[in-house]
């Protein structure tokens, strides 16, 4: 008897531990980074873009150490610097900040301690305020997640063996997108001025429109070479190819929608035509038809 009664409390005992692991391990899988990877893809010699959530960053790892582009968010930092340990480097000698949506600049206080950030004067400023794209109440940043360095037109870095050439763009994406030019690796770094296979996401409570960046991509395109490797902000690595088809994106459904509204059509009216299948296809990632419609729309408006 007393046997079986240990038994019995030792099978409780055990039950109750596998029970609190699987709350314990439920609790913690709410967090939806717990399952993110962060892995690297090679683009060209000590070049990589390493994905996880969020945007797209840039690392160039070589003989000066590491430069960094975007840091996605927080949670992910350890992971980030054990994927560049991985590639040989070490921490950040410099990190920037294409934009200051916090799906690239989330891990700007994890890397703070020993890495130079460096960003356009406006991601500063938008940092400062808290400003959010989608509204809200204004969450400001706090002072260590705060570029140390900012420039209102082009800086360059000498890195790595080459020059590379930080260009800001005005009025795309947002008002203080930085483009990166590794100009000996032939890679551009597009940060969110360019959404690869799918609608973009264009911030206009940010500064950003439609007419400008579509703008920015043709004098991005005057830029670059056929051979030239893209990392956008989202989606794959692409090619020149594929940035000249994104601004005929651009351009044409801009077209379309400004010849609705010349016609009169409300925004209801223009949503309910929607796009031709070619440009509809399109409306598959974070951004949907109707949305980009509404995108389209409000930045011919705000911009007429
Ligand atoms: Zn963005």
């Amino acid at each position: 008897m007393r046997r079986v009664s240990r038994q019995a409390v030792w099978f409780t005992a055990v039950t109750l531990v596998v029970l609190g692991a699987g709350a314990l391990h439920s609790y913690v899988a709410q967090s939806r980074f717990d399952e993110v990877k962060i892995e690297a893809e090679k683009v060209a010699d000590g070049i990589y873009m390493l994905k996880g959530a969020g945007g797209n960053m840039g690392v160039s790892v070589g003989e000066d150490g590491v430069f960094l582009i975007d840091d996605q968010y927080g949670p992910l930092s350890d992971r980030i610097k054990a994927a560049i340990k991985e590639l040989g480097g070490g921490a950040p000698a410099f990190l920037l900040n294409t934009h200051y949506h916090g799906d690239h600049t989330g891990g700007n206080s994890a890397f703070d301690a020993t890495t130079p950030i460096l960003a356009h004067d406006n991601v500063r400023a938008r940092l400062v305020a808290g400003h959010q794209p989608f509204g809200g109440d204004p969450k400001p940043a706090p002072p260590e997640a705060l570029p140390d360095l900012t420039y209102s037109d082009t800086i360059t870095l000498h890195f790595n063996g080459e020059k590379v050439e930080v260009v800001h763009y005005p009025n795309g994406h947002t008002d203080g997108d930085s483009v990166i030019f590794f100009t000996g690796s032939d890679v551009v770094h597009m940060g969110d001025d360019m959404f690869a296979g799918m609608f973009p996401f264009v911030d206009l409570s940010a500064g950003g429109s439609v007419q400008g960046l579509a703008r920015n991509v043709e004098s991005i395109l005057g830029r670059i070479g056929p051979e030239t490797k893209l990392i956008p902000g989202h989606g794959p690595v692409s090619t020149k190819k594929d940035l000249e088809g994104y601004l005929k994106m651009l351009r044409e459904t801009l077209t379309i929608v400004q010849k609705r509204m010349d016609a009169g059509q409300s925004l209801e009216q223009i949503k309910e035509a929607g796009l031709p299948e070619q440009w509809d296809a399109l409306g598959q990632g974070f951004i949907k038809t109707d949305r980009w419609l509404e995108t389209l729309y409000n930045s011919l408006k705000d911009n007429a």
